[in-house]
Protein backbone atom coordinates (compact mmCIF):
# COMPACT_ATOMS: atom_id res chain seq x y z
CA UNK A 1 0.00 0.00 0.00
CA UNK A 2 1.31 3.47 -1.19
CA UNK A 3 2.02 6.01 1.85
CA UNK A 4 -0.93 8.73 1.00
CA UNK A 5 -3.53 5.45 1.14
CA UNK A 6 -2.16 3.81 4.34
CA UNK A 7 -2.35 6.99 6.55
CA UNK A 8 -6.27 6.32 6.16
CA UNK A 9 -6.17 2.37 5.95
CA UNK A 10 -3.86 1.27 9.28
CA UNK A 11 -6.66 -1.20 9.56
CA UNK A 12 -7.18 0.48 13.30
CA UNK A 13 -9.19 3.05 12.09
CA UNK A 14 -12.62 1.57 11.93
CA UNK A 15 -14.55 0.08 15.41
CA UNK A 16 -14.61 -3.50 14.43
CA UNK A 17 -17.56 -3.71 16.48
CA UNK A 18 -19.93 -1.44 15.25
CA UNK A 19 -18.55 -0.73 12.14
CA UNK A 20 -18.57 3.08 12.57
CA UNK A 21 -16.14 4.82 9.75
CA UNK A 22 -15.28 7.35 12.51
CA UNK A 23 -13.63 5.26 15.44
CA UNK A 24 -15.63 6.37 18.47
CA UNK A 25 -14.94 8.11 21.54
CA UNK A 26 -14.81 5.70 23.93
CA UNK A 27 -15.25 8.69 27.23
CA UNK A 28 -14.59 6.43 30.03
CA UNK A 29 -12.40 6.05 32.76
CA UNK A 30 -13.36 2.01 33.80
CA UNK A 31 -15.48 -0.75 32.89
CA UNK A 32 -17.44 -3.07 34.39
CA UNK A 33 -16.52 -6.62 35.01
CA UNK A 34 -18.58 -9.81 35.15
CA UNK A 35 -16.72 -10.86 38.00
CA UNK A 36 -13.13 -9.89 39.95
CA UNK A 37 -10.69 -9.31 37.37
CA UNK A 38 -12.84 -11.19 34.47
CA UNK A 39 -13.37 -8.62 32.23
CA UNK A 40 -13.40 -7.57 28.30
CA UNK A 41 -9.67 -7.18 28.27
CA UNK A 42 -9.89 -3.19 29.97
CA UNK A 43 -9.79 -2.18 33.38
CA UNK A 44 -9.42 1.08 33.74
CA UNK A 45 -8.52 3.77 31.14
CA UNK A 46 -4.56 4.99 32.37
CA UNK A 47 -3.60 1.04 32.06
CA UNK A 48 -5.97 1.14 28.71
CA UNK A 49 -8.53 2.85 26.93
CA UNK A 50 -10.09 1.50 22.92
CA UNK A 51 -9.90 4.97 21.24
CA UNK A 52 -5.91 5.33 22.69
CA UNK A 53 -5.48 1.71 21.64
CA UNK A 54 -6.95 2.56 18.57
CA UNK A 55 -4.42 5.29 18.04
CA UNK A 56 -1.62 3.50 19.45
CA UNK A 57 -2.15 0.82 16.87
CA UNK A 58 -2.47 3.31 13.99
CA UNK A 59 1.06 4.87 14.55
CA UNK A 60 2.84 1.59 15.34
CA UNK A 61 1.32 0.56 12.19
CA UNK A 62 3.05 3.51 10.38
CA UNK A 63 6.10 3.70 11.66
CA UNK A 64 6.60 -0.40 10.92
CA UNK A 65 6.68 -1.16 14.86
CA UNK A 66 5.06 -3.74 16.72
CA UNK A 67 3.36 -1.31 19.20
CA UNK A 68 2.85 2.45 19.97
CA UNK A 69 1.81 4.20 22.77
CA UNK A 70 0.27 7.81 22.95
CA UNK A 71 1.11 10.50 25.77
CA UNK A 72 -0.36 13.48 26.72
CA UNK A 73 2.56 15.48 24.92
CA UNK A 74 5.88 14.66 23.35
CA UNK A 75 7.42 16.00 26.28
CA UNK A 76 5.80 13.25 28.51
CA UNK A 77 6.55 10.75 25.51
CA UNK A 78 10.20 11.85 25.82
CA UNK A 79 10.10 10.89 29.15
CA UNK A 80 8.63 7.89 29.62
CA UNK A 81 11.41 6.94 27.11
CA UNK A 82 14.33 8.40 29.11
CA UNK A 83 12.40 6.38 32.35
CA UNK A 84 14.04 3.68 30.78
CA UNK A 85 17.34 4.43 31.96
CA UNK A 86 18.60 4.40 35.60
CA UNK A 87 21.29 6.60 37.85
CA UNK A 88 24.53 6.32 36.54
CA UNK A 89 23.71 6.00 32.69
CA UNK A 90 24.79 7.55 29.83
CA UNK A 91 22.89 8.76 26.83
CA UNK A 92 24.81 10.43 23.39
CA UNK A 93 22.43 13.40 22.18
CA UNK A 94 22.18 15.44 18.82
CA UNK A 95 23.49 18.65 20.33
CA UNK A 96 20.75 21.07 18.66
CA UNK A 97 18.08 18.70 20.37
CA UNK A 98 14.70 20.26 20.86
CA UNK A 99 14.67 22.70 23.96
CA UNK A 100 12.16 20.97 26.08
CA UNK A 101 14.39 17.28 25.31
CA UNK A 102 17.53 19.48 26.46
CA UNK A 103 15.55 21.07 29.46
CA UNK A 104 14.42 17.83 30.68
CA UNK A 105 17.99 16.06 30.67
CA UNK A 106 19.54 19.10 32.17
CA UNK A 107 17.21 19.79 34.79
CA UNK A 108 15.17 16.80 35.64
CA UNK A 109 16.97 13.68 35.03
CA UNK A 110 19.94 14.85 35.76
CA UNK A 111 18.61 14.96 38.94
CA UNK A 112 18.06 11.31 39.33
CA UNK A 113 21.58 10.86 37.62
CA UNK A 114 21.24 10.25 34.23
CA UNK A 115 24.18 11.20 32.42
CA UNK A 116 24.39 13.32 28.81
CA UNK A 117 27.18 14.40 26.01
CA UNK A 118 25.51 16.48 23.91
CA UNK A 119 27.52 16.00 20.36
CA UNK A 120 27.41 17.23 16.24
CA UNK A 121 25.47 13.56 15.73
CA UNK A 122 25.64 14.81 11.77
CA UNK A 123 28.94 13.16 12.34
CA UNK A 124 28.67 9.05 13.31
CA UNK A 125 32.54 9.43 14.39
CA UNK A 126 31.42 11.77 16.58
CA UNK A 127 29.21 9.06 18.64
CA UNK A 128 31.77 6.80 18.44
CA UNK A 129 34.17 9.06 20.55
CA UNK A 130 31.35 10.06 22.76
CA UNK A 131 30.38 6.40 24.12
CA UNK A 132 31.64 5.33 27.59
CA UNK A 133 31.61 2.19 29.63
CA UNK A 134 27.84 3.52 31.08
CA UNK A 135 26.45 4.40 27.60
CA UNK A 136 22.99 2.66 26.70
CA UNK A 137 21.43 4.82 24.15
CA UNK A 138 21.79 7.93 21.20
CA UNK A 139 18.93 10.43 21.24
CA UNK A 140 18.90 11.52 17.87
CA UNK A 141 17.33 14.22 15.78
CA UNK A 142 17.21 14.41 12.21
CA UNK A 143 16.30 16.77 10.23
CA UNK A 144 17.17 18.76 13.91
CA UNK A 145 15.78 21.56 15.52
CA UNK A 146 15.86 24.67 14.42
CA UNK A 147 19.42 24.35 12.21
CA UNK A 148 18.21 20.88 10.13
CA UNK A 149 21.20 19.37 10.26
CA UNK A 150 20.68 15.66 9.16
CA UNK A 151 22.12 12.41 10.98
CA UNK A 152 22.89 9.40 9.08
CA UNK A 153 19.90 6.64 11.08
CA UNK A 154 21.52 3.65 9.45
CA UNK A 155 24.87 4.20 10.10
CA UNK A 156 24.05 5.42 14.13
CA UNK A 157 21.92 1.87 14.09
CA UNK A 158 24.90 0.14 12.97
CA UNK A 159 27.26 1.52 15.49
CA UNK A 160 24.46 1.28 18.57
CA UNK A 161 23.68 -2.31 17.13
CA UNK A 162 27.57 -3.15 17.63
CA UNK A 163 27.94 -1.58 20.58
CA UNK A 164 24.68 -3.02 22.61
CA UNK A 165 23.16 0.19 23.04
CA UNK A 166 19.50 1.50 22.14
CA UNK A 167 18.87 4.27 18.91
CA UNK A 168 16.02 6.76 20.14
CA UNK A 169 15.08 8.59 16.76
CA UNK A 170 12.56 12.08 17.58
CA UNK A 171 10.74 11.61 14.34
CA UNK A 172 8.60 14.70 14.71
CA UNK A 173 9.55 16.76 11.65
CA UNK A 174 9.73 14.03 9.13
CA UNK A 175 6.69 11.79 10.29
CA UNK A 176 6.91 8.42 9.41
CA UNK A 177 4.93 9.17 6.18
CA UNK A 178 8.54 10.86 5.08
CA UNK A 179 10.74 8.96 7.14
CA UNK A 180 10.97 5.36 9.28
CA UNK A 181 13.52 5.02 11.30
CA UNK A 182 12.33 1.95 13.15
CA UNK A 183 12.49 -0.36 9.79
CA UNK A 184 16.29 1.88 9.06
CA UNK A 185 17.28 0.26 12.46
CA UNK A 186 16.09 2.30 15.31
CA UNK A 187 14.36 0.89 18.74
CA UNK A 188 11.96 3.66 19.47
CA UNK A 189 10.89 6.30 17.40
CA UNK A 190 9.05 9.60 19.54
CA UNK A 191 7.00 11.98 18.71
CA UNK A 192 5.47 15.48 19.72
CA UNK A 193 2.51 14.36 17.73
CA UNK A 194 1.05 18.21 18.49
CA UNK A 195 3.07 19.30 15.13
CA UNK A 196 2.53 17.38 11.89
CA UNK A 197 0.33 13.91 13.16
CA UNK A 198 -2.32 16.20 14.57
CA UNK A 199 -1.39 18.99 12.21
CA UNK A 200 -3.86 21.24 13.12
CA UNK A 201 -2.80 23.72 16.30
CA UNK A 202 -5.28 21.80 18.69
CA UNK A 203 -4.09 18.92 19.85
CA UNK A 204 -1.07 18.22 22.31
CA UNK A 205 0.28 15.03 22.38
CA UNK A 206 3.30 12.18 21.84
CA UNK A 207 3.66 8.73 20.71
CA UNK A 208 5.89 6.48 20.83
CA UNK A 209 6.71 3.03 18.99
CA UNK A 210 9.07 0.43 19.05
CA UNK A 211 9.62 -3.08 17.06
CA UNK A 212 11.16 -5.40 20.27
CA UNK A 213 8.27 -6.57 22.44
CA UNK A 214 10.41 -6.67 25.71
CA UNK A 215 10.89 -2.65 24.94
CA UNK A 216 6.88 -2.48 24.58
CA UNK A 217 6.72 -4.43 27.57
CA UNK A 218 8.89 -2.03 29.64
CA UNK A 219 7.67 0.84 28.38
CA UNK A 220 4.13 0.23 28.59
CA UNK A 221 4.71 -0.36 32.35
CA UNK A 222 5.80 3.23 32.52
CA UNK A 223 3.14 4.77 30.79
CA UNK A 224 1.05 2.70 33.31
CA UNK A 225 3.26 3.92 36.50
CA UNK A 226 3.75 7.29 35.84
CA UNK A 227 0.46 8.01 33.97
CA UNK A 228 0.51 10.42 31.22
CA UNK A 229 -1.55 8.96 28.97
CA UNK A 230 -3.64 10.84 26.22
CA UNK A 231 -6.81 11.37 26.73
CA UNK A 232 -9.81 9.57 24.08
CA UNK A 233 -10.97 12.92 22.85
CA UNK A 234 -7.37 14.28 22.25
CA UNK A 235 -6.70 10.33 20.58
CA UNK A 236 -9.61 10.93 18.74
CA UNK A 237 -8.55 14.44 17.38
CA UNK A 238 -5.11 12.58 16.59
CA UNK A 239 -6.30 9.96 14.50
CA UNK A 240 -8.40 12.58 12.29
CA UNK A 241 -5.78 14.35 11.48
CA UNK A 242 -3.46 11.51 10.51
CA UNK A 243 -6.12 10.59 8.00
CA UNK A 244 -4.87 13.46 5.71
CA UNK A 245 -0.80 13.19 6.69
CA UNK A 246 -0.35 12.48 2.95
CA UNK A 247 -1.84 15.49 1.36
CA UNK A 248 -1.03 17.64 4.04
CA UNK A 249 2.66 16.65 3.68
CA UNK A 250 2.84 16.55 0.05
CA UNK A 251 1.64 19.99 0.02
CA UNK A 252 4.21 21.51 3.08
CA UNK A 253 6.82 19.62 1.43
CA UNK A 254 5.85 21.55 -2.21
CA UNK A 255 5.90 25.09 -0.27
CA UNK A 256 8.97 24.51 1.38
CA UNK A 257 10.99 23.88 -1.58
CA UNK A 258 9.73 26.60 -3.51
CA UNK A 259 10.18 29.28 -0.75
CA UNK A 260 13.12 28.02 0.76
CA UNK A 261 14.76 28.36 -2.88
CA UNK A 262 12.86 31.89 -3.37
CA UNK A 263 14.44 32.90 0.81
CA UNK A 264 17.54 32.59 -1.13
CA UNK A 265 17.47 35.21 -3.61
CA UNK A 266 16.07 37.74 -1.41
CA UNK A 267 19.47 40.45 -0.81
CA UNK A 268 18.17 40.29 3.12
CA UNK A 269 18.03 36.67 3.92
CA UNK A 270 22.13 35.74 3.96
CA UNK A 271 21.57 32.00 4.87
CA UNK A 272 18.96 29.24 4.09
CA UNK A 273 18.75 26.14 5.73
CA UNK A 274 16.34 23.60 4.39
CA UNK A 275 17.47 20.06 3.28
CA UNK A 276 15.84 19.83 -0.01
CA UNK A 277 18.51 22.63 -1.11
CA UNK A 278 21.10 20.74 -2.78
CA UNK A 279 23.79 22.52 -1.41
CA UNK A 280 22.79 21.85 2.08
CA UNK A 281 25.27 19.57 3.62
CA UNK A 282 22.94 16.82 4.35
CA UNK A 283 21.20 16.72 1.19
CA UNK A 284 22.70 13.74 -0.03
CA UNK A 285 22.18 11.55 3.41
CA UNK A 286 18.65 12.59 3.97
CA UNK A 287 17.50 11.87 0.33
CA UNK A 288 18.50 8.25 1.02
CA UNK A 289 17.01 7.81 4.26
CA UNK A 290 13.41 10.02 3.59
CA UNK A 291 10.96 10.36 1.12
CA UNK A 292 10.56 13.87 1.23
CA UNK A 293 12.34 16.98 3.10
CA UNK A 294 9.72 18.21 4.74
CA UNK A 295 7.81 21.55 5.48
CA UNK A 296 10.38 23.37 7.82
CA UNK A 297 12.93 26.40 7.21
CA UNK A 298 15.25 28.07 8.81
CA UNK A 299 17.10 31.01 7.78
CA UNK A 300 19.44 34.06 8.66
CA UNK A 301 18.65 37.54 8.41
CA UNK A 302 20.91 40.45 8.62
CA UNK A 303 20.56 41.01 11.97
CA UNK A 304 18.67 40.26 15.26
CA UNK A 305 16.47 43.60 15.20
CA UNK A 306 15.66 43.32 10.90
CA UNK A 307 14.37 39.09 11.98
CA UNK A 308 12.33 40.74 14.88
CA UNK A 309 11.25 43.40 12.83
CA UNK A 310 10.09 41.94 10.08
CA UNK A 311 8.27 38.50 12.04
CA UNK A 312 6.25 41.79 13.65
CA UNK A 313 4.90 42.60 10.22
CA UNK A 314 3.28 39.48 9.11
CA UNK A 315 0.11 39.65 8.29
CA UNK A 316 -0.95 36.03 6.97
CA UNK A 317 2.27 34.04 9.05
CA UNK A 318 1.45 33.46 12.53
CA UNK A 319 4.46 34.24 15.33
CA UNK A 320 3.91 31.78 17.37
CA UNK A 321 5.81 28.47 19.29
CA UNK A 322 5.02 25.26 17.45
CA UNK A 323 5.15 23.88 14.19
CA UNK A 324 3.37 21.48 11.18
CA UNK A 325 0.32 23.21 11.18
CA UNK A 326 -2.11 23.88 8.20
CA UNK A 327 -1.53 27.63 8.78
CA UNK A 328 2.35 28.87 8.55
CA UNK A 329 3.82 29.64 12.02
CA UNK A 330 6.99 31.65 11.92
CA UNK A 331 9.37 32.05 15.05
CA UNK A 332 12.62 33.44 16.48
CA UNK A 333 14.11 30.02 17.94
CA UNK A 334 16.71 32.33 20.60
CA UNK A 335 13.64 34.17 21.90
CA UNK A 336 11.37 31.40 21.78
CA UNK A 337 11.38 28.05 21.69
CA UNK A 338 15.08 28.07 22.55
CA UNK A 339 15.18 30.78 25.15
CA UNK A 340 15.53 28.17 27.85
CA UNK A 341 19.61 27.19 26.27
CA UNK A 342 21.97 29.44 27.84
CA UNK A 343 23.17 32.14 25.51
CA UNK A 344 26.56 31.06 25.02
CA UNK A 345 25.57 27.40 24.78
CA UNK A 346 23.42 28.70 22.33
CA UNK A 347 25.50 30.45 20.15
CA UNK A 348 28.22 28.03 20.38
CA UNK A 349 25.35 25.49 18.49
CA UNK A 350 24.77 28.30 15.86
CA UNK A 351 21.49 29.77 16.87
CA UNK A 352 21.86 33.28 16.44
CA UNK A 353 19.81 35.82 17.07
CA UNK A 354 18.61 36.88 13.62
CA UNK A 355 17.95 33.21 13.09
CA UNK A 356 13.99 32.76 11.78
CA UNK A 357 12.44 29.02 11.72
CA UNK A 358 9.54 29.14 9.46
CA UNK A 359 7.07 26.20 9.67
CA UNK A 360 5.33 26.37 6.03
CA UNK A 361 1.72 25.54 5.85
CA UNK A 362 -0.74 25.05 3.23
CA UNK A 363 -1.47 28.53 2.16
CA UNK A 364 -1.05 29.26 -1.59
CA UNK A 365 2.78 29.82 -1.94
CA UNK A 366 2.24 33.21 -3.82
CA UNK A 367 0.49 34.76 -0.65
CA UNK A 368 3.18 33.40 1.91
CA UNK A 369 5.94 35.37 -0.33
CA UNK A 370 3.83 38.59 -0.60
CA UNK A 371 3.32 38.54 3.29
CA UNK A 372 7.18 37.68 3.73
CA UNK A 373 8.02 40.62 0.96
CA UNK A 374 5.82 43.47 2.35
CA UNK A 375 7.05 42.40 6.07
CA UNK A 376 10.50 42.68 5.07
CA UNK A 377 10.23 45.78 2.73
C1 LIG B 1 7.52 20.14 20.06
C2 LIG B 1 8.58 19.12 20.06
C3 LIG B 1 8.77 18.26 21.16
C4 LIG B 1 7.92 18.37 22.42
O1 LIG B 1 6.59 18.01 22.20
P1 LIG B 1 5.34 18.64 23.00
O2 LIG B 1 4.18 18.01 22.34
O3 LIG B 1 5.40 20.12 22.84
O4 LIG B 1 5.50 18.25 24.43
C5 LIG B 1 9.74 17.30 21.06
N1 LIG B 1 10.53 17.18 19.97
C6 LIG B 1 10.39 18.01 18.90
C7 LIG B 1 11.29 17.84 17.73
C8 LIG B 1 9.43 18.99 18.92
O5 LIG B 1 9.31 19.82 17.87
Amino acid sequence: MKPDTKVLHTGFEMDERTGAVSFPIYQTSTYRQEGPGVHLGYEYSRTGNPTREALENIIASLEEGMRGFAFSSGMAAISAVLSLFSAGDHLVVSEDVYGGTYRVLSKVFSRSGLEVSYVDTSDVLNIEKAIKKNTRAVFIETPTNPLLRITDIKAVAQLCKDRGLLLVVDNTFMTPYWQKPLVLGADIVVHSATKYLGGHSDVVAGLVAVKDPDLAEKLHFIQNSTGGVLGPFDSWLLMRGIKTLGVRMERHERNANELARWLGTLPQVKKVYYPGLPEHPGHEIHKNQAGGFGGMISFEMESGEMAERMVRKLKLITLAESLGAVESLISIPSLMTHASIPEEERIKRGIKNSLVRLSVGIENVEDLKEDILSAIQ
